[in-house]
């Protein structure tokens, strides 16, 4: 970053935005990366790119972070919630199926599907990508909090047309804020670059035949992205070894799991960005928001998951296919303590925590 800083690139361009776009694309295993100003920037432009906008419809995980949804209603596109599978909150392929068929049947140009991989788990891209391409409709995958995970081998930010990563503060690597767009589409990648930038026409005197965006990111946060990718595998590995403490902690516990730790899937394929506990409270006799509360108490914070989307008031008036999976987790699920910053001695103090609510219930 100083030497960014010293070289007088402070632009949204230079050679640190280059560097930057090519670790990802290798990260991603794709031909392209477009690095921008956030994540929803990049599903904005990814959406745009894909064609989508006004009359049409995206899919999109009702158990997701608001901004999936939000990129959609941008375009002018309307969202269509899906539910997601119980074992691993990621969206649920034979609903998705049903929700194609269905709008199929009744004539609704369908501009994307939009898998988020949720909490760093990839989604189940080796029966949605045939899925999707059945029906002729692209996938865009949300890739946000996936940074560093893979799907049978294959990396995070590669499956379908194009993909995107977040480096938000709170995600498991970062740039302060920031995204990127990943694509092995020449044409997609051109286009998001193009309107990223203000959709200036190659003229000296700035010319213009489209609305473009100010959404390119810094040379000096790239640079910072490209230490960040240098301690990629460290930080995955961070909380991967706290997962598998978590997993021990609630192992042996009736009606007790973590989410995607129930043998489904390969879990040491996911990044282990957010570990939620899930209890079935007539089984354990507890509930997740107990052991909640007993972790506030001692000053150590958890949270539920995310409120799904089709329970928004922004989008009650959304069309939706879910069966109660989302709604289950929302009301069964705890996000538990996690985080690059924890050391030792917190992880130490948050487990014993666990622990200790844990014997009161023998
Ligand atoms: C964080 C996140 C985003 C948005 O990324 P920002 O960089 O914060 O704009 C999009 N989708 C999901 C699933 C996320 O978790």
């Amino acid at each position: 970053m100083l030497a960014a800083l010293r070289s007088g690139w402070a632009a949204p361009a230079g050679p640190d935005v280059d560097a930057f776009e090519r670790d990802l694309a290798l990260l991603a295993g794709v031909d392209h990366a477009v690095a921008v100003s956030s994540g929803t920037a990049a599903l904005h432009l990814a959406l745009l790119a894909l064609g989508v906008g006004r009359g049409q419809t995206v899919l999109v995980p009702t158990l997701t972070f608001a901004a999936t949804a939000n990129a959609v209603v941008y375009t002018g596109a309307e969202p269509y919630f899906v539910d997601c599978e119980p074992g691993t909150g990621n969206v649920d392929v034979d609903l998705v199926a049903e929700a194609l068929h269905r709008l199929t049947r009744q004539g609704q140009p369908i501009g994307a599907v939009l898998p988020v991989d949720l909490f760093g788990r990839c989604a189940d891209y080796t029966r949605l990508l045939p899925l999707c391409a059945e029906y002729g409709v692209p996938v865009l995958e949300d890739a946000a909090e996936a940074v560093g995970a893979a799907h049978r081998g294959r990396p995070a930010g590669g499956f379908g047309a194009a993909g995107v990563f977040s480096f938000n503060g709170n995600k498991i690597m970062t740039t302060t804020g920031g995204g990127a767009l990943l694509t092995s589409d020449e044409r997609i990648a051109a286009r998001c670059r193009y309107l990223s930038t203000q959709a200036r026409q190659p003229a000296v005197h700035y010319e213009h035949t489209d609305v473009g965006y100010n959404y390119r990111l810094s040379n000096v946060l790239a640079a910072l992205g490209r230490a960040q990718v240098r301690r990629l595998d460290h930080l995955v590995g961070r909380r991967r070894e706290l997962r598998e403490r978590y997993v021990k902690a609630f192992a042996s516990r009736p009606g007790v799991e973590l989410l995607g730790a129930d043998g489904s899937v390969d879990d040491a394929q996911a990044n282990a960005w957010l570990n939620v506990v899930v209890v079935d409270p007539d089984l354990a006799g507890w509930r997740a928001a107990e052991l909640g509360a007993h972790l506030a108490r001692q000053g150590i914070e958890s949270r539920p998951v995310w409120k799904p989307m089709h329970l928004q008031p922004v989008f009650a008036d959304a069309r939706r296919l879910v069966a109660g999976a989302a709604e289950r987790l929302f009301a069964d699920g705890l996000v538990l303590p996690g985080g690059s910053a924890l050391d030792d001695a917190d992880i130490a103090r948050i487990l014993a925590a666990v622990d200790e609510f844990l014997a009161a219930w023998g």
